[in-house]
């Protein structure tokens, strides 16, 4: 619905404006017509443009900053913990902490569940964290058996890399203690070489996502399932001023499931690599869509996860000599795919978490660009956790986005610590990023870590987790620059910093009205700052 005439739709006056438009960093109040800005300015000259039909909020003095954009989450994972058993210790959108103690309330969780859902059909459990378990171990095939052994179970762990079933559901995956580990994974046995039902990276993702083009082998079990989850999802996400996401594994289910379920957020889809042949086969490129959902780039895993243990770092982990981390991807084949889908023209999207993996996409990437040179290519380096000068150096050179993990300080610091010791100071290494003037965006990975904007951006300012600690603090950076990696950062890595990720004249107008100005609140404070409205495209969609 376009709308003519001088008068805008929508105008928010009296406000804390931080525009992070460095021509002008604030102002007061704000216009917006057929869903962009359209002024940007002092309330005077904006109520100007106040007409009849014009929806104007008075901001009394309230701040107002561009729509948090998370570069890098996982919505349908997230909505699990929302339609599934919620096994986790904090929330996953606040990160308060909740009730799940022992492997025994694991066990009386999902036997609630299994109750109330028809024999044979599955049982599922999201985002346990051993480390913040009575037993400080993962659960067992033999612990998901008490539950039931007429349903299958599956619980995954909060770093989404590792995952456990019982034995109903190694039975129906057709799975032994014969059965070799798949490439890139692990089933974890015991001292008879008995599987504990445990599974590593792409013995996880057999379960939940599929590997190799094949579909997983548990699915949510119905569209309308899938729509419910992504619609609850959605509000969540709105009512912590996210505007944007980048789904960071989308598989075709997923990006039809965005095609035909309402949603007001912006959707930035990044296709698992198993795809690419498919999308290049129809010509489908990074940046097809519109700006309510857009094909980003290739999705490709490198390594293992930070809260899992599992990065494949140069040095072995703290206290397991000889223990590097899993890698995921071998080096041929990772060339292989890096070479095609870059010189196809898209961009790519690499997980790589420790830094020997890094070191290995970097390699990577060198070799791509020698071969096929490529101006503004933005490929990125998803979490890109442990540096290094050298590798900060490289990643400056070859243009590439860095996408680290905002909340995972807050949510993990007490694991980080001890898994990866002295390391942390250059780890989710922002000052550092900014300093080397690499381009730099939000992300939480969410449900991995919680989804929080607010939480993320007092996390990159303070280094200090929920128990209090503080990781690297080297690291910190501002308050602004925080914000303006949530937003612009953001909008960056998905070649969108032209239409969105600041408030000025001609970009989309999404906003998010907060309670206090996160730059005069008490950094440890942040996170209690209040969303009060979320504006997309000119319309409110949260109050
Ligand atoms: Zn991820």
């Amino acid at each position: 619905m376009k709308s003519n005439g001088r008068y805008a739709d929508l105008a928010v006056i009296n406000a804390n404006i931080i525009t992070v438009n460095n021509r002008r960093p604030r102002a007061e109040a704000l216009a917006a017509k057929n869903g962009v800005f359209v002024a940007v300015g002092s309330t005077s000259e904006i109520l100007e443009l106040v007409g009849d039909g014009t929806r104007v909020i008075d901001a009394q003095g309230k701040t107002v900053v561009p729509g948090f954009i998370d570069a890098h989450c996982h919505p349908f994972s997230a909505a699990k913990t929302l339609i599934t058993t919620h096994l986790s210790p904090t929330d996953a959108f606040n990160g308060s902490p909740r009730k799940i103690k022992s492997i025994t309330d694991i066990i009386n969780a999902l036997k609630e569940r299994a109750e109330t859902t028809p024999r044979g059909e599955w049982v599922l459990g999201v985002r346990y964290d051993e480390t913040r378990l009575e037993e400080q171990r993962h659960p067992t095939r033999w612990d998901l058996d008490k539950v039931s052994k007429d349903h299958p179970i599956h619980i995954s762990h909060i770093s989404g890399h590792i995952g456990v079933v019982n034995s109903k559901a190694l039975e129906l995956a057709g799975l032994t203690k014969e059965s070799p580990d798949p490439d890139g994974g692990v089933f974890e046995r015991d001292e008879t070489g008995e599987l504990t039902g445990v599974l590593k990276e792409n013995a996880e993702f057999m379960f939940t996502s599929g590997i190799g083009g094949k579909p997983p082998i548990i699915s949510l079990r119905s569209e309308d399932l899938g729509r419910k989850a992504l619609r609850l999802v959605s509000e969540k996400y709105l009512s912590l001023g996210i505007t944007g996401v980048g789904d960071a594994w989308t598989a075709p289910n997923g990006l039809k499931l965005y095609q035909t379920t309402h949603i007001p957020l912006r959707v930035y889809v990044m296709m698992i690599e198993d795809y690419f042949p498919l999308l290049k086969a129809l010509g489908l490129r990074s940046g097809f869509g519109n700006n309510k959902l857009k094909i980003g780039p290739i999705k490709i895993v490198v390594d293992g996860a930070i809260a899992g243990r599992t990065a494949y770092l140069s040095r072995p982990y703290d206290g397991m000599p000889g223990y590097h981390g899993i890698l995921v991807k071998k080096r041929e084949e990772l060339e292989g795919i890096v070479l095609e889908a870059h010189k196809a023209g898209y961009q790519l999207a690499i997980h790589a978490n420790g830094d020997k993996a890094i070191e290995m996409v970097l390699n990577a990437l060198e070799k791509a660009l020698e071969e096929f040179p490529r101006d503004n290519h933005r490929h990125r380096i998803e979490h890109c956790t442990v540096v290094n000068t050298e590798i900060l150096r490289r990643i400056k050179k070859l243009g590439v986005v860095a996408v680290p993990f905002s909340t995972y300080i807050y949510e993990h610091g007490e694991k980080i610590g001890k898994y990866y010791g002295d390391r942390v100071s250059m780890m989710f290494a922002h000052k550092s990023f900014l300093e080397h003037g690499i381009p730099v965006a939000g992300s939480t990975d969410n449900p991995c870590g919680p989804a929080s904007p607010l939480l993320a951006i007092q996390t990159m300012v303070t280094r200090k987790s929920c128990t209090g600690e503080v990781l690297g603090p080297e690291q910190r950076i501002s308050v602004e620059d925080a914000i303006k990696i949530w937003t612009l950062g953001s909008a960056y890595a998905s070649f969108e910093e032209d239409i969105k990720g600041s408030i000025e004249l001609g970009k989309l107008a999404d906003f998010v009205i907060l309670s206090n100005d996160p730059t005069k609140t008490l950094p440890a404070s942040i996170k209690s700052i209040k969303v009060e409205k979320v504006v997309i495209g000119g319309t409110v969609v949260f109050e």
